[in-house]
């Protein structure tokens, strides 16, 4: 089954100049939502995770699905102010501005596997500030698991020391 053929290019989203991936023909095709969540559990299916961490908000479709299959907590990564409980925060910088994200102080233990999981690796930004977040709370990232890889915005690079996966590369 091409995977590939699930993923549609959106041009000029969310603005001008922007291909978007979009994943939703993918989610709705049962065959290959099945496929995708069996090729991302096998990225980790050799290690122990404690927590699958979902990264607000297109991380939150599949992050679940593989820490049930793993047999693993989810814990959401949010955008600020969206955590009810008491959360810490990191921020990092975007194309324009910056974002912060935030996770709440008791959803890792110290010594804690957690896997991160996003729908897309694009320039890393998103990826290194969830790594640093877990990494607060005291818990060992032991794998970066994503559905697409943009690779030409070498998102890896700020990934550096962090096992990455991805099901596409583009
Ligand atoms: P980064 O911080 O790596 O530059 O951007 C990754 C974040 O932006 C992810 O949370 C992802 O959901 C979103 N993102 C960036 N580009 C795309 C894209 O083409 N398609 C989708 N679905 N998400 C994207």
């Amino acid at each position: 089954m091409d995977l590939a053929s699930y993923i549609r290019d959106i041009e000029d989203f969310p603005k001008a100049g922007v291909i978007f991936k979009d994943i939703t023909p993918l989610l709705s095709d049962p065959k290959a939502l099945n496929k995708a969540c069996d090729v991302l559990c096998g990225f980790a299916g050799h290690m122990h995770v404690d927590k699958v961490v979902g990264v607000d908000s297109r991380g939150f479709i599949f992050a679940p699905l593989l820490a049930s299959r793993l047999g693993a907590g989810f814990v959401p990564v949010r955008k600020s102010g969206k955590l009810p409980h008491t959360t810490i925060s990191e921020s990092y910088e975007l194309e324009y501005g910056s974002e912060i994200l935030e996770i709440h102080t008791d959803a890792i233990k110290k010594g804690e596997k957690v896997l991160v999981h996003d729908d897309v690796l694009a320039t890393g930004g998103t990826a290194n500030a969830v790594c640093k977040l877990i990494e607060k709370l005291g818990g060992e990232v032991v794998q970066c698991n994503f559905l697409i890889e943009l690779t030409f915005l070498n998102g890896a690079e700020k990934l550096n020391g962090y096992q990455i996966e991805a099901l596409l590369q583009y």
